[in-house]
């Protein structure tokens, strides 16, 4: 299974990423994580980075491709990857084509979903600083104030929540959103699925995408 999950911030592509990885077994690499970890390391990779995703702009395709390089050799040893996040533009997808050379990309999911409730879903948004769950205030509260039903770490608004963030990062990805769409239209490859539904019903719809039974 050689997936990429194509969306806006806040539109749960994350969230089905994950679970389609616990699921079926297949690396979850999600460039966003990858970098907020490198960030957190203190790497010189990570000090480069931070500006850029702080601002909520993207980071030179040079530090991404570097990260998911490792990423994916990391994977070769499960049975597939679902990429969350990546590509972000056309020469990200056309480095990605020269990454996986022989063995392309099998489905491209675009989660589609309005910029109303998108504002609404990442102004909520809260998560784990220690294991990444996420949270919403209204629509998925945890248990216990500020703590992870999972795992009991401090939940947090990340950075480029943050209200200013948000409207640039939404703005990043409408800039690139149609070229990409449309190159993986291109060939052939690109399902849509409709992710205002609440989260199983995408996750029905995602596993429709991608040609997979439901053995939930
Ligand atoms: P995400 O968690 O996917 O919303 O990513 C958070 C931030 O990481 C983005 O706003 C960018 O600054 C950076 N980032 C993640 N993936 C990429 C990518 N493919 N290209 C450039 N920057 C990225």
């Amino acid at each position: 299974m050689r997936l990429a999950f194509l969306g806006p911030p806040g539109s749960g592509k994350g969230t089905q990423a994950r679970e389609l990885s616990r699921k079926r077994g297949v690396a979850h690499i999600s460039t966003g994580d990858l970098l907020r970890e490198e960030i957190n390391t203190g790497s010189g990779l990570g000090r480069r980075a931070r500006e850029f995703v702080e601002a909520g702009v993207l980071v030179p395709d040079e530090i991404v491709l570097h990260i998911l390089s490792v990423g994916l050799k990391k994977a070769d040893s499960s049975g597939g990857f679902v990429l969350d996040g990546f590509p972000r533009t056309v020469p990200q997808a056309r480095a990605l084509d020269d990454l996986l050379s022989a063995s392309p990309l099998e489905v491209v999911v675009c989660f589609r979903i309005s910029e109303e409730a998108l504002l609404e879903r990442l102004a909520g948004r809260r998560t784990c600083s220690n294991c990444g769950a996420n949270f919403h205030m209204r629509f998925a509260p945890p248990k216990r104030v500020a703590t992870c039903d999972q795992c009991g770490g401090r939940l947090t608004r990340r950075d480029d929540d943050q209200e200013a963030a948000i409207q640039r990062r939404l703005e990043v990805y409408r800039e690139a959103a149609e070229p990409l769409t449309g190159y993986y239209r291109g060939r052939g490859v690109l399902r849509e699925v409709n992710a205002a539904a609440p989260p199983s019903e995408v996750g029905k719809s995602v596993l429709r995408a991608i040609g997979e039974a439901d053995l939930s």
